[in-house]
Parts: C-alpha cells; structure tokens; sequence
C-alpha cells in the first residue's frame, strides 16, 4: 500500500497553510509553517511565480490529498466514483475522503493525526462492526461502529489523543470510556471544514 513518507512539513510550507499532518507538533511553536513561511528551496516569503488559474486549482488539490494521506492514482479513483454518483461532485469527493477508517479514527480522537490513525489501523488495533479492519481506505457508512480492540485499550497514544480532543464532528459519537465511536450519517458539506475548495478539483479535473 503505497504512502508519502518524505517529510511532512515541507508539504505544509508548499502549500502555505497549515495542513494539520503531525498532531501535537502543529500547534506548537515548532511548526515549520510559522517558523518559516516561505516554500521549500526558497529564502524569502515573495514566491517566484504568480498564481495563474490552473496552479490554483494544482494546489487546492494537492492540498486535500496531502490533508487526506492519500496518493495521485488514489485520489483521482475517489473522483472518477464522485462524478459517477448523484450529487454534487466535489462535497462527493469530499465524502469519499472523510468516511475512510483512518480519517474517522482521527476525527473521533483516538490518534492525534492522520497518519497516527493510518498506523493504528494498520496495526490491527479497530474493529468495524466487530470484525477486524486494517485497512485505512475502508469506506465506512452510516450506522457503523469503530471500537477499540480489548487488547490495544491501554495504548498511551489514543488515550493522550482522546484527552487533547476538543470537539466531536457532529456526523460522529464517541464513548471515551468504552473506546467506541459511531458514524451517525455521512457528512453534510457543513460538517467539514470550510477552507477546503473543492470545486477547484473540479474544475481542474474538467480541463
Ligand atoms: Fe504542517 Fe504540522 Fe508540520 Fe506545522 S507542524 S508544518 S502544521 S505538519
């Protein structure tokens, strides 16, 4: 399964924003994207090229695929099945990248990023209905549940994440005691957050 493992920060300080990827780390005075706010391979904050059209709607996209861990092939598959669906496309694309396993782990608090959430999956420490589930792109729809395995109960990183979490979206529930969370439904567009421009990837994609 194939995954970035280059460094994570340089991809915030490419796109300019902070994109969230290391837990903790992104709210602190280490973040690189406050401690220098200019690209990668560059030395100052004035950046070489001017935003043209087409380099907006590259970097709306690749900022959601870096937000989201996932790969080009990957994310261009989660559009080709967003345009197929009813709907509108991009809060589509949308939907497809928050219901995966790892990003709902993260977003219910039981790992301080995505990338922690993709580790923990992998590792074997969910179930999803009761049933073993390792695989971090796994589409979860309304009504499943996402538990804790017994045996991973006491893992120090979920309970920390659990502590630092702040708010719970609210297509989600999560029982910090039990260790167990819901999907309630899919996400409405308003549940996700708003600085994302989907429509960019749209328009990109029907160049
Ligand atoms: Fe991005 Fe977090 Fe690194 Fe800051 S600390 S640059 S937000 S990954």
């Amino acid at each position: 399964m194939a995954v970035y493992h280059g460094p994570r920060c340089r991809q915030c300080r490419r796109e300019g924003v902070k994109l969230m990827l290391k837990g903790e780390r992104c709210a602190s005075e280490k973040c690189a994207v406050d401690r220098r706010p200019f690209p990668p391979g560059m030395r100052t904050t004035k950046r070489r090229r001017s935003a043209t059209e087409y380099n907006n709607q590259l970097r709306e996209k690749q900022k959601i695929r870096r937000i989201y861990g996932v790969l080009e092939k990957q994310f261009s598959l989660y559009f080709e099945i967003a345009s197929r669906q009813s709907g509108v496309t991009g809060e589509n694309l949308l939907r497809l990248l928050e219901t995966r396993l790892d990003n709902v782990v993260y977003r219910l608090g039981f790992a301080p990023s995505r990338s922690s959430a993709r580790q923990l999956v992998l590792h074997n420490h969910f179930t999803v209905n009761g049933k073993k589930v390792n695989i971090p792109s796994y589409r979860l729809k309304a009504g499943d549940s996402v538990v804790v395995k017994q045996k991973s109960a006491n893992l120090a990183l979920i309970h920390s994440s659990l502590k630092a979490m702040k708010e719970t979206p609210d297509w989600l529930t999560v029982d910090k005691v039990k260790l167990a969370g819901q999907v309630v439904r899919v996400p409405e567009r308003s549940s996700i957050p708003s600085d994302i421009q989907e429509q960019l990837v749209v328009e990109l994609y029907s160049r």
